[in-house]
Formats: structure tokens, sequence, C-alpha cells
């Protein structure tokens, strides 16, 4: 008998996941209800002018949970874009910044429009209108609803968004934590665009820390060496693969993109392919390695660590039998359907939850908007302290050893911290107490073998805690 065919509705899917690890978990009458059901969605069509023509667009902001303010997600620009996507994206923030202890409720936007299709003008047009929208209802504001950059928009469109927040709203102090994500220059903090991915990356050390959970995926060792395959070369996706290739030593087997997979098994310089793909509009034809078939062969390469980081809807009935990792780190939202997941854990593949593994962007964008609000860069007041003190130090030990350290050398260890150092100490800290906290909660909680269940209960028990504290709840 032919098999039914699988569900791939987000919303669906996120709701049995949900679903899965309420089970473990006794609340009060109607709670879980609660913090499983999406707030409100707000839906807008809007003309705008291009040259002598109006085109209609639609736009969504779903707003998950109010349990904590304000309210965090991304905006997508994506043709595929719709209501259930926006509202299961936005459920998914919800988790994403329990897990992480980001104190915000979840809300996510999109726009059903595809990036590439449009100028940069047509695309500032559009942001801004799409702005008035969100400021006319209320769904956008530092202590309200906080959007950020997601798949197809980055830090041009939040620097839109924030000067015509700004200019609605004349003489505000806050008003450039209404959004994050922003560009340097206009209230940017740094480490954001390699966030998601550089959280990606510390979520995969820690797992390299434990030797049980390594065993039971068959890996031992470090990251260094390891092969890598990774979906989508996107701005997490692209920081993920830079830092495990620059600063862990793995090997990037494999970069699939829209139009194709390219393959060397000795490994792909990313910087390299970045500058390729600047020069020729794409990654494939890079010097060294293979195309392969189809775009989504990237998927079933054989490899250690399998990084989906493009779309949701991935790994699905269709292709779960021909994954061959041991680790898939879901850097995008929602990529592995839960009946791939079934057959993915059955065969002793570890799969890291999406809801742990791409909080690193809404981390950094919380400190982001606490630079905002405090307006003032971390580091600006203890940088030099620091420095000081780390130079009589070095002096001191110079003195005693009779010997004076090299230059370089001597430079490095003297260096007060800045925000880049500060933005990356909070992100990898968070990182490891999130997976060590899911990680724990797995071990002790009867019947949960897998990652994501136990990153659910995680989520859910946090946020039921703010609504207890709201006093929502007796
Ligand atoms: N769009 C990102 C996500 O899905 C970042 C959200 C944020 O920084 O608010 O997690």
């Amino acid at each position: 008998m032919a098999r039914k065919k699988e569900d791939l509705n987000l919303n669906n899917i996120v709701n049995t996941q949900f679903d899965a690890a309420a089970r473990h978990i006794k609340l009060q009458d109607g709670l879980l209800e609660q913090i499983k059901a999406c707030s409100n969605v707000y839906y807008m069509q809007f003309p705008v002018k291009f040259g002598k023509k109006y085109q209609m667009i639609q736009a969504w902001r779903a707003e998950h949970s109010h349990h904590r303010k304000p309210l965090k997600g991304g905006i997508r620009y994506s043709r595929m874009v719709d209501q259930d996507e926006v509202m299961a994206l936005a459920a998914l923030m919800t988790y994403k910044c329990a897990i992480v202890d980001v104190p915000f409720g979840g809300s996510k936007g999109g726009v059903q429009v595809q990036a590439r299709a449009y100028s940069r003008e047509q695309l500032e047009k559009i942001t801004r209108r799409l702005t008035a929208e969100l400021i006319r209802k209320d769904f956008i504001g530092p202590g309200i609803n906080v959007p950020a950059p997601d798949y197809g928009t980055g830090e041009r469109e939040m620097a839109w968004i924030a000067d015509t927040y700004d200019a609605f709203h004349p003489g505000d102090l806050d008003n450039m934590a209404c959004v994050t994500g922003k560009p340097i220059t206009q209230g940017g903090i740094r480490g954001r665009t390699e966030a998601t991915g550089r959280g990606v990356v510390y979520a995969l050390r820690e797992l390299f820390r434990q030797p049980k959970e390594l065993k039971r995926c068959k890996l031992a060792g470090s990251l260094e060496g390891k092969t890598v395959s990774v979906q989508g070369l996107g701005n997490v996706g692209y920081h993920a693969a830079r830092i495990l290739h620059e600063e862990d030593g793995a090997k990037i087997v494999a970069v699939g993109e829209w139009d194709g997979t390219i393959y060397n098994p000795k490994g792909i310089d990313i910087p390299a392919l970045e500058r390729h793909r600047k020069k020729t509009g794409s990654i494939l034809g890079f010097p060294g390695t293979k195309k392969l078939g189809r775009p989504g062969d990237c998927l079933e390469v054989e490899c250690d660590v399998l990084i989906p980081a493009a779309l949701e809807n991935q790994i699905t009935q269709d292709n779960m039998k021909k994954i061959r990792c041991k680790v898939v780190a879901e850097a995008a939202n929602g990529p592995t359907t839960p009946r791939a997941e079934a057959e993915l854990t059955k065969r002793g593949i570890l799969v890291l939850p999406d809801i742990f593994m791409n909080s690193g962007g809404v981390t950094v964008s919380y400190f982001e908007w606490t630079k905002n609000l405090s307006h003032l860069r971390y580091g600006r007041l203890e940088k030099r302290v620091d420095q000081a003190k780390l130079e009589n130090l070095v002096a001191s030990l110079e003195n005693l050893v009779g010997h004076k350290f090299p230059k370089k050398k001597r430079q490095e260890l003297i260096a007060g911290t800045d925000e880049r150092d500060l933005v990356n100490s909070g992100l990898e800290e968070t990182m490891i107490c999130a997976f060590q906290e899911i990680l724990e909660i797995r071990n002790r909680t009867k019947n949960v073998n897998d990652m994501r269940t136990a990153a659910y209960i995680c989520a859910i028990q946090k946020v039921a805690r703010g609504y207890l504290e709201l006093g929502v709840f007796p």
C-alpha cells in the first residue's frame, strides 16, 4: 500500500513537535493551549507604485506570544511566504527565545516577494511602506515588536525600517531599538551579521566536548578534519561554513545553492568561494570542485555534519533514506520533517534542532537591542582599564623571567575587550548553557531520546514560567 503523503505544512509540523513535548509536561488547565496558540496575525495588502504601474504587495506579521515584551522575530522576503508559514515561524521564535533565555515573545513577518526580482529602489519602497503599515497597527516599536533580518532581508532593509520608524516618531530617544540587525553605523552591533552562523559553530563545538554524545552518533575527536556539507550559502550558511573552515579546521566538502551543488572531498576554501560567487554570480564553476546534478544533492553527500541552512522541508520522506551524515545541524528553520527525523534518529543520526541551533541570531539581536536602549557601545568603558591591567601583568611577567614577548604576541596579550569580544563571549556562553540544559532534560526525561523534544520541553517550561509571572494563570 502506498504511504500516506507527508504533511509539509510548517504550522502543523511545529504543532506536532510541540505536542510530542507537551505529553511530558504537567501544567494547569489551559496553559499548554495558551503557549501553543498564535495570539494574532496582521495581514496587509498595500499598493506600491513602480514607474507608472501599481503592484499589490501581500504581507503578514504574526505575534505568537506575549508572555515577554517586546516580541521578536525576523522579516522574510520570499515568493513562497504565506500566513501559515509566518505563524509557524513566529511560534519557533517564542521557543527559540525561551531556550536561550532571551526575554522576548515570538513574532515573525513575511512579504510575498522574491527579493532577487526587484531593484534596490523597489525594495526600499516596499520596506518603507511595510514599516508604515506596521506602525499604523502598533506592530512595531522598541517595547512592542522588534523585527530583524531573515531569508531575503539584511541590514539594508533594517536600516530603512529604522529610518522610517524614526520619521514617524520624531524625538523618541529609543527609536533605534525598534529593529535589530542594523548596520553598525546606524545602531547595529558588531558580530550580529555572523551571529546565527557562529552560534551554530559554538553549538557544534559543545557537541564535540561530549564524548558520550559523539559515541552515540559514531563520531570521535574534535571538529578538525571533520567533513561538512552545507545547504545554502546565505548569511547563516556562509558564516557557519567559513568559521568551521577557518577556526576549526573542518573540511567543507559540499555546498549547495539554488542553482546547484559543488563538491570537493578535499575541502572547499569558503572565503575564496565567496569571492568567486561575487565575481561570477554563482558558486558553480569554483575551481577544484565538481558540480553535482541537483541543488538538493548537498543533502545526500556522505559527511560527518550536514548543515541545512536554507529553508524548511528539505529533509523529507523523499530523501530521508539517502541522508548519509552523522549529525544534522539545523541552521535553517524547520528543515527536517517529523517523518524524516524519526527515520534519521532510528539510524543513529543526531538531529540538533532549529529552535536551539539557530538561536544565535536572536541572542545577538537581544544584545543589540539592549545596546540601543543603553545608548552605549559595549566595551567602551572598560577597554582601556583592561588594557592597563594586562600591560602591567605582562610587564611584571617579563621582568620576572627576564625576557620580552615578541611584539605581536605582546599586542595580543594586552588587547582590551571590545564589543565584538563581548558579543561573541555572550553568544558562546548562551549556546553552551542551552546545549547542556537540553541534554540534561533529554537524559532525565523518561521516553525522550531526541534533542528536539527535549528542546521543546525546555522552551515550554520557560514560557509557562513567563505566563505565571505575569499572573495570567493563577
Ligand atoms: N530571523 C532570525 C531568526 O529566525 C533572527 C530573529 C531576530 O534576531 O529577531 O531567528
